[in-house]
């Protein structure tokens, strides 16, 4: 069995698991409700993928409100894992009535991270008679913590990007700008299986491969050029996010040397992440042997970050997280090293992290691929 909300693999339901995690979590903080309006926390929580949503969790109740557009799809995603509420005019006015209908919820938690100051404005004013309480991270705190469903949707995400890369790398050459791979790139994806993609593909080439976040541009390819390529499919709502990057023609000396420093700062990476270690740790394997090769300066950004739901989540690799890494992450771990005007390299993998140790899902060669 399988519904688009991704929430269901199998015959296990997860559903009621993740609401009772949460009510756990309400019943430690004091609060006798949380409101959660993050999209992708609904979705966890409810299966529901729609663009307007409102939900609110209680000892005893589960209500989701969304609009008119979305009453065929809600029932079929959400498919009694909540109470669903249509809301005609607007779901702030549907979230009073409905909160007026709950007895003895009192102290109500806000998701401080997913609340727009308008938003906040209204929980003062029209909800003043309840006590609001920010929260963060309740959702995500299990949302960081993978289920074996969770991961087989990872793990295809991770193939379709990868069928897709290994049909448009013959493909590359001299004289297609980055726009056109972004769109031969894309168009592979969405024949491999992807519904969406979790971002704007990256196709950075030449120079432009040292801006760690550039978007495909109208440069045109040249043979020498460093090509980046920095990309995901979306399956059952999970991301995958993959970076490559190619040499057009024959690598110069200076462009191996980089590439190699790159490659093995990723196998480090990778190899030493182990369930415990703080993400700060982790961040520092790949940087520290960055630094030790003489180019710290240029790797500016975090080694990597949780992906699922989004392609951005907890955890985080960076140097300044001291929390652990928790058995069931999926990471990405994708160091780099960009140099202005000259170009960049990164080499990104998705890891999934166990007791029993890293298991990298990514399995496209890392090795310099010159194209012919
Ligand atoms: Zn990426
Ligand atoms: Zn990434």
């Amino acid at each position: 069995m399988f519904v688009s909300g991704g929430v269901v693999t199998g015959s296990i339901d997860t559903r009621p698991a993740r609401v009772a995690a949460i009510r756990d979590a309400l019943a430690r903080a004091d609060l006798d409700a949380l409101l959660v309006s993050s999209l992708a926390n609904v979705r966890y929580v409810t299966g529901f993928s729609g663009s307007n949503a409102l939900l609110v969790i209680t000892a005893k109740d589960c209500i989701l409100l969304t609009d008119s557009r979305y009453a065929t799809q809600v029932e079929e995603e959400v498919d009694g894992a909540a109470t669903v509420r249509i809301e005609s005019t607007n779901l702030w006015t549907g979230l009073w009535a409905q909160l007026g209908t709950l007895t003895s919820v009192e102290r109500i938690g806000f998701e401080s991270m997913h609340c727009l100051h308008c938003d906040f404005a209204r929980l003062l004013e029209k909800g003043a008679r309840w006590s609001w309480r920010p929260t963060t991270d309740v959702v995500e705190t299990l949302r960081a913590v993978k289920d074996a469903g969770e991961l087989a949707h990872i793990e295809r995400a991770v193939a379709v990007a990868e069928t897709a890369l290994r049909r448009t790398v013959p493909m590359l050459r001299a004289g297609l700008t980055e726009t056109a791979v972004a769109g031969v790139l894309e168009g592979h994806l969405r024949d491999a299986g992807s519904e969406a993609f979790p971002f704007p593909s990256i196709v950075a080439s030449g120079p432009r491969s040292a801006l760690p976040h550039a978007r495909a541009g109208d440069r045109v390819l040249k043979t020498g050029d460093l090509v980046l390529l920095d990309f995901g499919a979306v399956t059952a709502g999970y991301c995958s996010d993959i970076t490559r990057t190619f040499v057009l023609g024959r690598a110069s000396d200076e462009q191996r040397e980089i590439y190699d420093i790159v490659r093995e700062a990723n196998a480090r990476a990778s190899g030493a992440i182990r369930v415990g270690m703080t993400g700060m740790a982790a961040d520092a394997v790949a940087r520290d042997y960055i630094a030790g090769r003489g180019f710290g300066e240029a790797f500016g950004h975090s080694l990597g970050h949780g992906i699922g739901l989004e392609v951005h989540e907890a955890p985080r690799l960076s140097r300044v997280v001291e929390s652990p890494l928790a058995a069931g992450s999926v990471v990405t771990i994708e160091p780099g090293i960009y140099r202005p005007g000259w170009g960049g390299v990164r080499i990104e993998d998705d890891v999934f992290l166990s007791d029993a140790g890293p298991r990298v899902l990514t399995g496209f060669p890392r090795d310099l691929h010159e194209l012919s």
